[in-house]
């Protein structure tokens, strides 16, 4: 079931109380979406499908347009998730890095719902969590926009629950620095932001050595601070997984981390299949081969990836501590 935006609140109350992560995977095509999807109901468990920015404009969404790609996304998210098999799983559909001059048409557009025809019937939709990538922004930018986007959920009175970002990639970020951008917010939009990521010594993209700076204590720190400036329970967002020990990675989970991004391991592994479906298939490829058909079309290679990527997404989930929590988390959330 896709989650709303109050329901998500639910789920990571619930990660946080009974120390699990969420898997937030940046998935960057329908078939990425499936073997996501799968993977969840293999481990029963929730899962996070997020979108960044060159999702939306690459070519399985759209041919360049971010808004009819978010609403293409959007739509193949929430008709899968909300019927069988994967109707009983907490699945959340997130903004990942959305930057740029678009990124506030474009989020307030998701939040005030993207258009959904189904059933011959026009419903809207909107991401469970919504996030922007504040990366190039100053402060009072990365304060102002979050603050945009909460008055326009206020103008057209719809529920949002934000992640809020600083120097994720600019190692341990300082509690001064968590005290005015939290409370800039909060001050004047109290209870919108639910998700704080801060720099706590990793960084996105590979990385051969892991993560020495990674730091366990600073992710409880910044759990302890943003509730004290909030008066709620905020749970961490962990960006930069990739090349993360397990020991580091269960240890943030139990520091206080809800949700963990997902992508440049995710893209390697289904990159690296596919380099090797196709070298493998060189002579089923040539014109003539009786093979041809079967191979040459997506599903030859999409198939192929998913045998290799779905176990490697399962281990992840298994890994956060997300085996078998669907269940009780989808009771809750339905109590409400
Ligand atoms: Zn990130």
């Amino acid at each position: 079931m896709l989650l709303n935006p109050e329901q998500s609140r639910i789920l990571f109350q619930d990660a946080l109380e009974h120390h699990y992560a969420v898997l937030a995977v940046n998935a960057d095509s329908p078939a990425a979406i499936t073997d996501c999807l799968e993977a969840a109901r293999h481990c029963g468990s929730p899962i996070i499908i997020e979108t960044s920015l060159w999702q939306l404009t690459g070519r399985s969404f759209s041919a360049g347009d971010a808004i009819a790609g978010l609403t293409n996304y959007a739509i193949q998210l929430a008709q899968r998730a909300n019927a069988p098999p994967y109707d009983e799983l907490p699945i959340l559909l997130h903004t990942d890095h959305i930057k740029g001059p678009q990124t506030v048409e474009l989020l307030t557009r998701a939040i005030r719902g993207l258009p959904l025809g189904l059933n011959g019937e026009i419903h809207s939709v909107s991401p469970s969590t919504i996030s922007l990538d504040s990366s190039e922004l100053s402060e009072s930018e990365n304060i102002d926009i979050v603050c945009r986007l909460c008055e326009a959920a206020q103008v057209h009175q719809r529920p949002v629950t934000l992640e809020m970002e600083a120097g994720v990639d600019d190692g341990l970020t300082p509690p001064d620095v968590a005290q005015r951008l939290l409370r800039g917010v909060e001050q004047n939009f109290p209870d919108c932001v639910w998700l704080w990521a801060p720099g706590v010594g990793t960084r996105h993209g590979l990385s051969e050595c892991g993560f020495p700076e990674f730091s366990a204590e600073a992710v409880e720190r910044h759990r302890l601070l943003a509730r004290e400036i909030t008066n709620r329970d905020i749970g961490i967002v962990l960006h930069g997984s990739s090349g993360l020990s397990s020991e580091s990675l269960q240890a943030a989970v139990a520091a206080g981390v809800v949700k963990v991004n997902w992508s440049s391991e995710s893209l390697k592994s289904r990159s690296a299949a596919a380099a090797d479906f196709y070298k493998r298939h060189e002579v089923q490829l040539r014109p003539g081969h009786p093979e041809f058909k079967q191979t040459s079309m997506d599903n030859g290679v999409q198939s192929f990836v998913s045998q290799r990527y779905v176990p490697v997404v399962a281990d992840r989930i298994e890994l956060l501590g997300a085996k078998g929590k669907s269940m009780a988390a989808m009771a809750r959330i339905r109590k409400g």
